[in-house]
């Protein structure tokens, strides 16, 4: 038996939620939508699956993820006067319209508006409005919108679209001209006459067929504002665009690049290159930036405990563990058994000799993989605090 409202729980939850959509307004609606009633028949099992859906005339019902992601780029909030081009199943209009005033929704095809259109008298849903034609012209009649949401993807984002926008409005319109993969925009409105555009990287919907958009057979009819990105961009391109130079390792400028961070409680320092002193000497001058000028004061590190523990000693000029094995025997030993970690170690001490124990930095190991070290350790320990639990931490160990 199909149990539809905890499987819609657990799509907010996982796929929308926990992909970084915090919005609660876009979460409680996506909660309240029943999204197997907007799927064709015979699909409902797959409703709630982290997938677009097939509907009728060829078209889709998009992911639930890139609905609620749409939404919140467009900024739709409550008392807003919507308008979404490309009905499709309706589904996100009905999203939409438990959050706004009034939702108006154009499709081309006029079976598919009908059908939603039927779908929102069965929903109760009374503040959409459902138009069948071409959308790339807009809805004049109703404008100026606070939002626009384009659910397919044109060669640009329509003149008549953008011209519809109230001052402050946001139009959210994939672009592009490779099928596989588009440019999701964002278009805001900042005054009479001007525009400011942002651009949240790749998507792919199916054509926006019209007017201002492609002709039937792909070619352009009429393009509105010329792109930034005019054509496809392969992953390289985005690394590369997303990319940006790096001083030397030893240059200031290198770790000032990371004073961005300076304002996070935990700062993630991750690599794909496990091994290379090129990283490790990266990795030490990101971290005494972080340190020395903004006040961090644990270095956490992927490596056994009591390990990293003995370094910690080091650090903080603490007495070394009396009858400890040297740390950092364990594969792979080249990890933190290394020169670069040496060096990072020996300023560390020569920065903490000058400060208060209650200012110091200490280097902490996350890992547990050396059982044998890690028991010692609690061992070792209990049998100085409370020997009564020492007695029974041998026993559970045992
Ligand atoms: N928002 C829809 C939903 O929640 O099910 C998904 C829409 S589907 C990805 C895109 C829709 O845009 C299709 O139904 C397609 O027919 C429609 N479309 C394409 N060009 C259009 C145009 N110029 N005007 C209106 N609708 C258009």
């Amino acid at each position: 038996m199909l149990d539809l409202p905890r499987a819609r729980d657990r799509m907010v939850n996982i796929q929308v939620g926990r992909r970084g959509i915090h919005d609660r307004e876009i979460l409680q609606a996506m909660r309240e939508v029943p999204r197997e009633a907007f799927v064709e028949p015979g699909f409902e099992e797959f409703a709630y699956e982290d997938t677009p859906l097939p509907i009728a005339d060829g078209q889709t019902i998009s992911q639930p993820y890139i609905v609620a992601f749409m939404i919140e780029m467009a900024d739709v909030k409550p008392g807003d006067h919507v308008l979404e081009i490309g009905t499709g199943s309706g589904y996100a209009a009905a999203v939409m319209s438990r959050i706004v005033e009034q939702v108006y929704t154009i499709e081309r095809h006029p079976g598919l508006a009908e059908t939603a259109k039927r779908r929102f008298e069965k929903l109760g849903y009374r503040n959409i409005e459902v138009r069948t034609g071409d959308g790339t012209k807009g809805w004049p009649q109703a404008a100026p919108f606070d939002a626009i949401v384009v659910t397919a993807s044109g060669p640009g984002a329509p003149l008549a679209l953008q011209e519809q926008l109230d001052v402050g409005g946001r139009l959210v319109i994939p672009v592009g001209d490779d099928p596989d993969l588009q440019r999701l925009l964002k278009v805001t409105r900042t005054g009479a006459a001007t525009y400011s555009e942002e651009d949240f990287g790749g998507v792919r919907f199916v054509p926006l067929i019209g007017e201002q958009g492609w002709s039937e057979n792909g070619t352009v009819t009429k393009v509105g504002r010329p792109l930034r990105h005019p054509h496809p961009i392969s992953l390289p391109d985005m690394i590369a665009a997303a990319a940006e130079p790096l001083p030397d390792f030893d240059d200031p400028a290198f770790g000032a690049l990371f004073d961005r961070f300076a304002d996070r409680r935990v700062v993630l320092l991750g690599e794909a290159s496990h091994g290379t002193s090129e990283f490790y000497r990266a990795r030490a001058a990101i971290t005494r930036r972080l340190v020395e000028r903004h006040g961090f004061t644990i270095v956490a590190v992927e490596a056994d405990w009591p390990d990293a523990a003995a370094i910690d000693r080091y650090v903080r000029h603490r007495r070394p563990r009396t009858g400890a094995g040297a740390p950092f025997q364990r594969f792979p030993t080249w990890m933190w058994r290394n020169t670069d970690v040496a060096a990072f170690s020996d300023w560390m001490r020569r920065r903490n000799e000058k400060l208060e124990p209650s200012e110091q930095a200490g280097f902490y190991g996350l890992d547990i993989y050396n059982m044998s070290g890690s028991i010692g350790a609690v061992l070792d320990y209990l049998d100085r605090v409370d020997p009564q639990a020492a007695k029974i931490a041998r026993e559970r160990y045992g």
